[in-house]
């Protein structure tokens, strides 16, 4: 294996999707292209995506399941490998593989888990396969699961020792206020240390199915920048906004030491 730079990138259900709650294959499609560019010139991408929940509602539609948990496990795991077929296809158009890593938190903790999830990503980094990771959502719950794929990504930026983080998301980055609102900011540069919490309001969490938010991204942003890994928190469905980032563009929110 020619040794290779490596980013992690995660895309929200938000960005996947549209007002109707439809995923949007060309969203995905850009996505993977520069995946592909970037693969070209020896950087090698792990991707975490979202989106099991609503790919299963698209397939199921209305659930007779009332139980939340329950129907969301169920979502998950039909909408899961229609995630994974999308992606096959995608990444395939443009000569490449993908493969499916599904962790809950506890395959973090120290020990044999951890060290086999080293192990397959590693491996499959080596084969040039693009490692696809989301939440396993069909039995990861309560104590074992993740506030959020911002969470996971962040745990495997520093667990395959990235450089770089993008988390994807559908507005800019961040204001310095509500973004609907004239006269609001993008704030391009964040400290790892400064207090953000004045900028995050109810219209920058998320809505939907996906979890997360802006503070969220910021506060793994943070945690991340305290490693040494810079993140980037941008909009994915801007054309090129990954190879931008990785060309030093100003482009979304940039937290760095
Ligand atoms: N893992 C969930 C899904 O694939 C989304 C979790 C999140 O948005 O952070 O739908």
């Amino acid at each position: 294996m020619k040794n290779k730079k490596l980013i992690v990138v995660k895309v929200g259900t938000n960005v996947m999707t549209n007002k109707d709650n439809r995923i949007v294959r060309p969203v995905l499609k850009n996505l993977v292209k520069q995946i592909a560019e970037l693969y070209e010139r020896d950087i090698q991408t792990i991707l975490v995506s979202s989106g099991s929940v609503i790919a299963g509602k698209e397939v199921l539609g209305n659930s007779v399941i009332k139980d939340k948990t329950k129907r969301r496990q169920v979502y998950s795991s039909i909408g899961q490998p229609r995630m994974m077929r999308l992606y096959y296809n995608i990444f395939r158009d443009y000569g490449m593989k993908c493969a499916q890593v599904l962790p809950t938190k506890r395959d973090f903790n120290p020990g044999v888990h951890r060290d086999n999830m080293i192990n397959c990503i590693e491996g499959l980094l080596q084969e040039g396969v693009v490692p696809i990771t989301n939440e396993d959502d069909a039995v990861s719950l309560e104590m074992s699961m993740f506030s959020d794929n911002d969470e996971l990504a962040t745990l495997i930026a520093e667990l395959m020792n990235a450089s770089k983080m993008i988390l994807l998301t559908d507005i800019d980055g961040l204001y310095d206020g509500n973004p609907d609102k004239e006269h609001t900011k993008l704030i391009s540069d964040v400290e790892p240390k400064e207090n953000l919490s004045k900028y995050i309001s109810d219209s920058n969490k998320s809505e939907g199915e996906g979890r997360g938010g802006m503070g969220s991204k910021l506060n793994h942003a943070q945690l991340a920048a305290k490693k040494n890994i810079t993140t980037y928190i941008a909009n994915g469905k801007n054309k090129n906004v990954i190879v931008d980032i990785i060309d030093g563009k100003q482009v979304g929110t940039k937290v760095s030491l």
